[in-house]
Order: structure tokens, then sequence, then C-alpha cells
């Protein structure tokens, strides 16, 4: 294990939060983690313990006043195939986006959807990460993860992970109790692509229709996918982000009327008021749509704002903000859309 003291945490977090914390603990193999865990070194460490990828989906408020542990465990190796199903395994810190290059790569349908999302494999399967209209838990089939209260890796299965939107056992009953070493993946040999979502099979056609006679691959569905991702999202690399900041709001269908019909008498009978069906007699409705409305789309104030192209990103525009920047401006949103929609927004970003 490297352990770092007094350690900048800001190429640590995607938001660019020039923060730092206590101690840092970086470490190569499941085999290391058991090793330190089980040797008792864990109680020299200040205190609390906090688990991060690339941080990605992290809002750093302050200085982390104990230890970051972060995985360096990066490899993609082929499996023996298993009920007809092509399996790989991929280590918690290798970055997602390498994985879904290697499928691509290799033919393999399924995580192309997925491509061009940051973060870390191991965070992955933590977040249940989505991304038009495919999800983690769609490709994989077990976790694998240190336990810190037998001190030995174990197997979680994919039902015991229970995913939701966004959502696992990690994030709930689990946080804090597992750390994520790797993730096995399987892929159906006869898998097909999933263009039903959005501008997808739009775009694919064009690119089909430029280079007839060729078979439709999951390179081709990546190269498109990260192209459509490209022109919507800010790059962490150039300006601070963590993606949606916000959750989607899932409201019970009278309420949702009762938005729509504000919209409509305030831009005409057919204004668009975007929403999908939950079930159960709710609706989600686009949290930025609702930022937008509420007038927000490209604001900017100091060296924060509202991204222009996707309202649900709020960045550092200058790479100088400071945690109280994004926090005072999250705050203004909430109340905003709070006052004039009546609906609370909460945070998808985790503030730590
Ligand atoms: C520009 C941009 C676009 C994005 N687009 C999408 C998108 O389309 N879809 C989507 O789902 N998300 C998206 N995100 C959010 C983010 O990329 C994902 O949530 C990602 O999975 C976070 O990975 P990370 O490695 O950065 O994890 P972090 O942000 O560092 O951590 C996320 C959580 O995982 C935990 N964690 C991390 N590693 C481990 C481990 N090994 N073991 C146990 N717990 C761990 C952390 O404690 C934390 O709770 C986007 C973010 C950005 C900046």
């Amino acid at each position: 294990m490297e352990i770092r003291y007094h350690y900048s945490l800001k190429r640590h977090n995607t938001f660019g939060m020039d923060v730092s914390c206590t101690c840092f603990a970086g470490y190569r193999s499941a085999e290391e983690l058991v090793e330190f865990f089980a040797s008792g070194r864990q109680y020299d460490l200040p205190r609390p313990f906090l688990h991060i990828g690339s941080g990605s989906n992290l809002l750093f408020t302050k200085d982390f006043p104990g230890t970051v542990f972060h995985s360096d465990i990066r490899f993609i190796r082929e499996l023996p195939e298993k009920d007809g199903k092509i399996r790989i395994e991929t280590g918690a810190g290798t970055v997602w986006d390498d994985v879904c290059e290697w499928c691509a790569v290799h033919g393999l349908w399924g995580a192309e959807n997925l491509s061009g999302i940051p973060g870390e494999a191991g965070a992955a399967a933590v977040q249940n990460i989505g991304a038009y209209g495919a999800e983690f838990k769609d490709i994989v089939s077990e976790v694998h993860c240190f336990d810190a209260v037998t001190c030995s890796i174990r197997t979680i299965k994919k039902d015991e992970c229970r995913y939701g939107y966004r959502d696992s056992v990690f994030k709930q009953s689990a946080k804090g109790r597992y750390i994520v070493t790797s993730v096995i993946l399987e892929f159906s040999p006869e898998a097909g692509p999933k263009l039903d979502y959005g501008q997808v099979e739009a775009e694919v056609k064009k690119v089909m229709d430029g280079i007839p006679g060729t078979p439709l691959t999951p390179r081709i569905v990546r190269s498109v996918i990260l192209d459509i991702r490209g022109s919507r999202l800010p790059d962490p690399a150039e300006t601070g982000n963590a993606g949606s900041f916000f959750k989607n709001p899932v409201v019970p269908k009278p309420f949702y009327d009762k938005v729509a019909n504000y919209a409509r008498s305030k831009y005409g009978p057919d204004y668009p008021v975007p929403h999908f069906d939950a079930g159960s007699g709710f609706v989600k409705i686009p949290a930025a749509w609702l930022i937008e409305q509420c007038g927000w789309k490209g604001y900017s104030e100091g060296n924060v704002g509202v991204y222009l192209k996707q309202p649900l990103v709020l960045v550092n525009a200058t790479g100088k903000a400071r945690p109280e920047e994004i926090l005072a401006l999250e705050k203004k949103i909430t109340a905003s859309v709070q006052d004039i929609m009546g609906i609370t927004l909460v945070p998808e970003v985790e503030h730590i």
C-alpha cells in the first residue's frame, strides 16, 4: 500500500476541486488490500475512510479529514466461456471506457452504449452506470469485493447487487463494507445493437449510409455514442464537472399534469413538456428541462456556471471554483425549481 500524507485531490475529482486529504492510500492488487487490513495497519490511518474511483460523481465540499483509498488494480482478461456466454474480468481501477473499447474491438455487443462514461470499472459496479438505453447491470455477472467485515475477498452475484436506477447494494445497506476489486462481465455471442434511444438510430443510419455493404459492429455504435456524448457534454479534462448534478425527479402523474398546465399556460398549448412513464401512476420529469424552464441554462456566476448545452451539468468554468461556489449555485437552482415548479431536486453527485 502506497501511503501519502496531506495529499492533493485536485487530480482525483473531475470537478477539479482543489482540496486535500489527510492520507491517500493506493494499492495494486486485491491480495495487497487483504494483507494490509489483516495485519491491522488500517488502525494507523486517520478516519473516516473513503474509497474513490476517478471522482467523476463526487463533489468534495472541503478538505477530507481522513484516509482516501484508491485502486490501481488495472487489467482486462478473457475468462473461459460459461453457459454459452463470453466472459471477461476487469480490475476495479481500470478506466471504464477502456473496457468499452476492449469489448468493441473484440466484437462483443453490450458495452458500446456505455462508452465514454467517465470513471473506473469498480465504480461502474457501484453506480450501475447507464446511458442510451443500456445499464451496467445488463452485462455484469458478478462483482468481486474486499469485505471489510470478514477481511477477505467475496464474490457477489448480480442478483445480490440489487441493481436499480443508478443504485446498488453498494450504495445502500452495504455502503462502506465492500471495496470492489474486480468485475466479471458476460456477453451473449448472438447479442445485437440497442439503438432505440434518442437520436442513436438516426446517427447510426447516417454512418451506415456512408459505408454501404459494411455490417454494423459494436465499434461503429461506440463511435456514434462517443460523438453524441462529445457534442452534448463538457469534457472534464477541459471544463471541470461531475456530469448530471441532479437526479430526474419522479412525481405522481396528477402533479406532472399541473407542471405541464403551468408551462402550456405560459408558452402555448403545444409547448412540449418532456416526461417518461415511471410506472404505478408516477412520471419522471427530466431535471434538465425543469432547470432550463427556471432560466438557468447557460447561467454563469464567478467561477461556476450551468452548461449551455446541458443544464443538468454544473461546471467549474474557470478551473478555479471553490466548493462553496458550486454549493451556492446548487442551492439557488434547487430553491428556484422548488419555488416555480414545486419540485425538490435531489443531487445525483455525492457530496463529500
Ligand atoms: C462528463 C460526465 C458524464 C457522465 N455521464 C454519465 C452517464 O452517462 N451515465 C452515468 O451513469 N454516469 C455518468 N457520469 C457519472 C460518473 O461518471 C459515474 O457515476 C461513474 O461511475 C463514477 O466513476 P468514478 O470512478 O469516477 O467513481 P467516483 O465518483 O470516484 O465514486 C463514485 C462512488 O463509487 C464508490 N467507489 C468508487 N470506487 C469504488 C470501489 N472500487 N469499491 C467500492 N466503492 C467504490 C465511491 O465511494 C462513490 O460512492 C458522468 C460524469 C461526468 C463527469
